[in-house]
């Protein structure tokens, strides 16, 4: 803030300076005072001013002046004049100024009995002039002790709502003594005489002031101090005549106690004080303009308090809700975003790490592919890339690095194969409202790239009996699909979720468009389960998938994509996706604390009261100073493991579980956070089966109390390496991506692109594929049980390894043992264990509580809570499990959900792209 507009140098409306004071009769008491109240009114005072100016007493007493001037007058002589008292405390100082000593008075408290005094010497100098009455008594009346000095003002007692009122606030009494008068006039005729006229600030002295002008303005409530100064003025006094000292000891200065005044308390002085002089004379004396010493530089008003927001979980959902409520400047001042994220890696079901030891391989926990119908998905990264503004260096330095747009999915019923190129969508098609007609109309257009002749072709090959049989059974599937939405939802005026409870394959069945062919059970008629891993229990045969989830989410995935159905990574998914946004957080303020796993929450009605959570280990830099990251040449990656150099090696050993969803690892007593203190908003963003066993104490009647009831799957993942080109091998589509294929691995990557950015030498790997499916046997989500994790690892590896050898020669010929007809292992790329080239690949189970994949099965969505969590409750919810409107459980459900739990917060309109 700069110099008010009201403050100047000046006063031309009422009065201008230099004033002069004539025939001011004047009583002047020194009173002892206490040296460390002095001291810490000193530094009150003038401590913001230093080093440019230094303030500190000179001696330990005080000053009390009492004046009554007959006659004051301003500049002007046409203003005229007044008469009036004032009572003044003067604290004598010493000190520098830019290094230069001075000398001079301050005033701490000043009574004066004239309105026009009071505003001059406050808008002036900053004297802190308080309207009072005095009564001041002739020399002979006080010395001869009939009448004493007498302040009042208004004043309260005490600030406890006491009523102000008129109020004494000192008096000065004298017995009857005679002052000795003859002599100090003689004197001071004698210097008078001796040095010719005295320059008159000889006498006079110098007044330093601190100035503070409040805030005014309607905003300004509490009142601030907008503008503050150090101000000086000279007080030259002349003409000084009729000096009596009295007997000081004869003299009392009698204090009231009130709590508006506390004069006493902050100079020091007794109720009763005794003065070590006591005089009094006549004089002139007046105030130059003065100046201003130093101004306070501007200080911005403090920020109010922020929203405390508590995330719960690293995944996409925790950190899409991070990444809404800091989007903006003005967000990131309202809300404090604090992350507890448990182990060492962000990214949950989407995290990927480096193994070092191993060509610095990237090791995912699934295969993850990004559809062209991630709206939000897609705008997010984009906004996350640019404002990370990597330096070119830097992999991958831009979405468009990141995330290429594919056109191809083959389809592999084991037997058969299929590639389907999906034709590019326009500029602008995605990303905006269209009608279901539209996405019909895109269907036919579809169907006419894909088949060749639009519905007609649909149609045909759906009916005659030769051609390939994965032709034909597309060519059904998309035809059978689009009569049941037409019959249902666009003819039968349907919602969507009217068909949650029923099984997609029994609703493709009972809207049939080929009578004699058996959809359900056709090959292609897996896809939309393999997709989701839609295998509850273990029970492979009989999965289940809501007739709401997949046609839904079918339509929107073949008619609703921004330029390519689907986009792949060039990188892992913790670089593609989880690094950039990891520093794009951080970058914005949000705090993450890694190796905090959440035990529990305490709750009343809907809202949290408390969360508690295990430290997992004691990073050394504090808490929130963990850095998960490390460069593999030129791309940021995280960790495999965490980082010893950071951890106290006091930490106990953390399980090799990458999520450390099993680990029991803690140090110290759980730490316990409290709603009103450590946070005001809990952002619920962990897995469903975690927050279910975290939520305990959710009413029975809220939708959180049902998230126990969400089936979750155990997933098996598995990437191998080839020392063969991939053409050798017989992978000779021109695609990446191939689904429908045999269980358990039903959907498969080949991903040797991504050898690129890994650091083989040239004798390493020439082939790359990732293979995904769900991983039956019925694992426990309970699994901290050493032993049933040992069976899983154990069954997981012999689950792929047997795939790997029986299955993948039907996309491998090319790989394929001549004597045994299955694939020889020999041909993967296993340098580190020859004797067992297995044992080299990456395999894993994911079936911790926190790894499992959300099942989209009929008749589940009325137990997913929303992302806004009950009304008026502190409580919101990310993740992929929620009802967030895309419902399948993917990256794109997990963003939505986070743009809706952190609107809801704001309490602004979700901003959603459909
Ligand atoms: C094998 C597999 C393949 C997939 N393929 C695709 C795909 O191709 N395309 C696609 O879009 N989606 C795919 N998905 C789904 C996608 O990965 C998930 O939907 C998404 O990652 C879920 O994000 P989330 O934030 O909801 O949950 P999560 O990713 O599970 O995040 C939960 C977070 O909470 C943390 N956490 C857990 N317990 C605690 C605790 N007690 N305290 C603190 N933190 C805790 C976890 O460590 C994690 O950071 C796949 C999933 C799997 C399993």
């Amino acid at each position: 803030m700069t110099r008010p507009e009201r403050i100047r140098e000046r006063f031309p409306l009422l009065q201008d300076p230099p004033f002069s004071l004539k025939g001011t009769r004047t009583f002047l008491f020194l009173l002892p005072a206490d040296p460390a109240k002095l001291d810490a009114l000193l530094a009150r005072t003038f401590g913001w001013a230093a080093p440019t100016v230094e303030v500190s007493r000179l001696g330990s007493h005080v000053l009390l002046a009492i004046t009554d001037t007959a006659e004051a007058s301003a500049a002007d002589p046409n203003l005229g004049h007044f008469a009036y008292q004032e009572a003044t405390f003067f604290v004598p100082v010493q000190g520098t100024r830019e290094g230069l000593p001075f000398h001079g008075l301050h005033v701490p408290f000043i009574y004066p009995s004239e309105g026009l005094a009071v505003v001059a010497g406050r808008e002036l100098y900053g004297l802190p002039k308080k309207p009072a009455t005095l009564t001041v008594p002739s020399d002979g009346d006080f010395w001869g002790g009939t009448t004493p000095i007498g302040a009042r003002c208004l004043a309260a007692e005490n600030f406890d709502g006491s009523a102000w009122k008129d109020e004494p606030l000192f008096s000065i009494s004298a017995t009857a003594q005679s002052p000795i008068a003859e002599l100090a006039d003689t004197l001071l005729d004698a210097v008078d005489g001796f040095f010719g006229p005295l320059p008159a600030h000889l006498f006079g002295q110098d007044l330093v002031q601190l100035k503070q002008v409040a805030d005014v303005s309607p905003g300004g409530i509490p009142p601030k101090v907008l503008y503050r100064a150090v101000t000086h003025v000279q007080a030259p006094v002349d003409n000084v005549t009729n000096v009596r000292v009295g007997d000081a000891s004869k003299v009392t200065v009698h204090f009231e106690t009130l709590a508006s005044e506390p004069i006493r308390d902050v100079l020091g002085l007794a109720e009763d004080v005794t003065p070590v002089l006591a005089a009094s004379f006549e004089m002139d004396f007046g105030f130059r303009n003065g100046d201003v010493w130093l101004e306070r530089p501007e200080t911005p008003p403090a920020p109010p308090p922020k929203e405390k927001v508590l995330i719960l979980g690293g995944g996409l959902g925790a950190l899409s809700t991070a990444y809404e409520l800091t989007a903006t400047e003005e967000r990131r001042q309202k809300y404090d975003v604090r992350i507890l994220a448990q182990g060492h890696l962000l990214g949950g079901k989407g995290a990927s790490w480096r193994n070092r030891a191993k060509g610095d391989r990237i090791e995912e926990h699934g295969l993850h592919v990004i559809f062209g119908f991630y709206h939000n998905f897609l705008r997010m990264f984009r906004g996350v890339y640019a404002e990370a503004a990597q330096p070119d260096h830097v992999d991958p330095s831009s979405f468009a690095e990141a995330f290429q747009p594919q056109d191809v999915v083959v389809f592999h019923d084991g037997d058969e194969a299929y590639p389907v190129r999906f034709p590019r969508t326009p500029n602008g098609y995605g990303a905006g409202p269209k009608t279901l007609w539209q996405q019909v109309q895109w269907l036919q257009m579809l169907a006419q790239s894909v088949l060749g002749g639009g519905f007609a072709g649909l149609v045909a090959n759906a009916l005659l009996p030769w051609g390939n049989q994965v032709v034909k059974e597309i060519a059904v599937f998309v035809a059978t699909l689009a009569k049941g939405i037409a019959d249902d939802i666009v003819l039968g005026g349907k919602d969507w979720e009217d068909l949650d409870h029923l099984d997609f394959r029994d609703w493709m069945e009972s809207h049939k468009v080929v009578p004699g062919f058996d959809i359900a059970n056709s090959a292609i008629m897996q896809v939309p389960y393999d997709g989701v891993f839609a295998y509850e229990g273990p029970d492979q045969s009989a999965p289940k998938l809501s007739a709401t989830i997949a046609a839904r989410g079918l339509l929107k995935l073949v008619s609703d994509y921004q330029r390519a159905v689907f986009f792949e990574m060039t990188t892992g998914m913790g670089e593609a996706v989880f690094a950039p946004m990891y520093e794009v957080l951080r970058a914005r303020g949000v705090r993450i604390e890694f190796f905090a796993k959440v035990k529990s929450a305490g709750m009343t009605g809907g809202s949290v009261d408390s969360v508690s959570y295990a430290r997992q280990a004691t990073v050394l830099a504090g808490p929130e100073a963990y850095d998960p990251m490390e460069r593999v040449g030129t791309v940021p990656c995280f960790r495999q493991h965490p980082d010893p150099a950071q951890l106290d090696p006091a930490s106990p050993a953390l399980v090799e579980d990458p999520n450390h969803d099993t680990s029991t690892a803690q140090v110290g007593p759980d730490v316990v956070l409290n709603v009103g203190t450590d946070f005001d908003w809990v952002v619920c963003a962990l897995p469903a089966p975690v927050t279910a066993r975290v939520f305990t104490a959710a009413p029975a009647s809220s939708a959180l109390a049902r998230v126990g009831s969400i089936p979750t799957v155990a997933t098996l993942h598995l990437q191998t390496w080839y020392d063969d080109h991939r053409h050798t091998l017989g992978w000779n589509w021109n695609a990446s991506v191939l689904g429908g294929f045999r269980q358990p691995l039903n959907s498969m990557q080949e991903n040797t692109r991504l050898l690129g950015v890994e650091t083989w030498p040239l004798s390493g790997p020439q082939t790359l594929l990732y293979c995904s499916g769900p991983f039956g046997g019925g694992w426990s989500t309970d699994s901290e049980d050493p032993a049933a994790r040992a069976a899983a690892r154990a069954a997981a590896l012999a689950e792929a390894k047997t795939f790997t050898e029986d299955e993948l020669p039907r996309v491998l010929p090319g790989g394929v043992d001549g004597g045994t007809g299955k694939l020889d292992l020999d041909r993967l790329h296993a340098p580190w264990t020859p004797a067992d080239p297995f044992a080299d690949q990456y395999v894993t189970g994911n079936i911790d509580r926190s790894a499992r994949y959300v099942l989209a099965s009929p008749g589940g969505l009325a137990d997913r809570p929303e992302p806004e969590g009950e009304p008026h409750s502190n409580l919101r919810l990310a993740g992929d499990w929620t009802k967030n409107g895309i419902d399948i459980p993917c990256m794109e459900g997990a963003c939505v959900s986070g743009i809706r739990a952190a609107a809801a917060i704001m309490g602004v309109p979700a901003d959603v792209l459909e």
